[in-house]
């Protein structure tokens, strides 16, 4: 069969017409654990055992490889347990660079196995050259690469990491949980892996924890698969449909809460009540220019600072009506998380406060309502 040329045709296509014995038009799902062998010593069909692979899974996993430009990947349990399944890439005496701002758990997870001795961690300011060219003295065999970060959306340079990873044979990861392959392929700008949190923008609904990760070669994708069987870090059948018959509709989600997001900044940056908004959408934001050279869009995630107390915080976000208090991002819903109490509460104050985030920075999931009650939600409780 040709490949349709536009993404947004692929995926709203994706496994359909494949079910032979009935001819549904949407693929089922098949939650069989194990698959009935012909015989003994007779060969094996290609499914025999759930964990191993699922027909649904790898329906799934070859969508999500096709819309990143991928070869193939895996899909697991939920976004940590695709970085589990990435860090089991690298032995003992191994160095791992990873930015000092990246997500709380992801943050809590490396620092928890390098302590361990599974690796060893470089935590590093990949928004500065300087900080680069120190932290590549010593040969990296993997750099982790969040971005936009999570929670204040700065942007690293993805070629130029690659570029000095490639010098040292370093793998480079990218978490793409921010923008979804719609708006960012980082495997076609030189990353070797990119992963999701799928239980965000992929699956948009907010009603599945999941996770995948992708890749450009088969030899990774044979070991990651391998570690991907062995730590049973895999994904449910029943979850991998959802999370496809979510992305169905990912480019048209994605572009309307965009459109939302930038509207909002822009609404923002003018209020007088708040200090700072960060989003790259924005000519303000240090990264705009990054952004708009790596990206195809800058997203729906967005956060900004009140000018005032941590009570008068508190008390802004008890006043809203449509914004619900409430961690995850990339649903179809809008949502405020309050990074230093939720999402960034496992960092150390030490690293939340090099990392931007004080009590009084908010961050925004934009959803896909209309922005005229979005805008005027936010501006009754200013
Ligand atoms: N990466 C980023 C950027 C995230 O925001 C999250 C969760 O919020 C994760 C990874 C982890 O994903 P999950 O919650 O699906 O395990």
């Amino acid at each position: 069969m040709t490949k349709a040329p536009h993404k947004q045709t692929r995926i709203v296509r994706a496994g359909i017409g494949i079910d032979t014995p009935f001819q549904s038009i949407i693929p089922p799902i098949y939650l069989s654990s194990t698959f009935q062998r012909n015989g003994i010593g007779e060969p094996a069909g290609k499914y025999g055992y759930s964990r191993i692979c699922n027909p649904t899974r790898d329906i799934l996993s070859d969508a999500i490889s096709d819309i990143e430009g991928g070869i193939g990947g895996c899909i697991t349990s939920s976004g940590m347990a695709a970085i589990t399944l990435i860090l089991h890439l690298l032995n003992p005496n191994d160095l791992l660079l990873a930015p000092y701002d990246c997500y709380g758990r992801t943050m809590w997870l490396l620092r928890a196995l390098a302590k361990k001795g599974h690796f060893k961690l470089k935590l590093v300011d990949q928004y500065s050259e300087t900080a680069l060219n120190e932290a590549f003295t010593e040969p990296p065999r993997m750099v982790l690469i969040e971005t936009p970060s999570n929670p204040v959306l700065r942007i690293a340079d993805i070629k130029s990491i690659v570029n000095r990873a490639k010098a040292h044979n370093a793998l480079v990861v990218v978490d793409n949980t921010f923008l979804s392959p719609i708006l960012q392929n980082p495997l076609t700008l030189g990353a070797d892996i990119v992963f999701h949190s799928s239980t965000k923008f992929l699956n948009g609904h907010s009603d599945i924890i999941g996770g995948a990760v992708i890749v450009n070669t088969q030899e990774l994708l044979d070991e990651l698969d391998l570690w991907n069987n062995s730590l049973g870090t895999i994904g449910a059948p029943f979850d991998s449909y959802m999370i496809l018959r979510g992305m169905r509709t990912l480019e048209i989600r994605i572009h309307r809460a965009e459109d939302n997001a930038q509207k909002i900044a822009d609404f923002l940056e003018n209020h007088a009540n708040i200090e700072k908004v960060h989003y790259p959408g924005l000519k303000s934001h240090t990264g705009h220019k990054i952004a708009k050279k790596q990206q195809n869009g800058f997203g729906s995630m967005l956060s900004f600072e009140i000018k005032g107390t941590y009570e008068q915080t508190k008390l802004f976000v008890k006043t809203l009506n449509i914004f619900a208090l409430a961690q995850s991002l990339g649903g179809t819903e809008s949502l405020i998380n309050h990074p230093a109490t939720m999402t960034h509460a496992s960092m150390d104050k030490k690293s939340r406060t090099k990392a931007g985030i004080t009590n009084q920075l908010l961050r925004l999931s934009i959803g896909i309502e209309h922005v005229d009650d979005l805008i005027n939600d936010l501006n009754q409780a200013l």
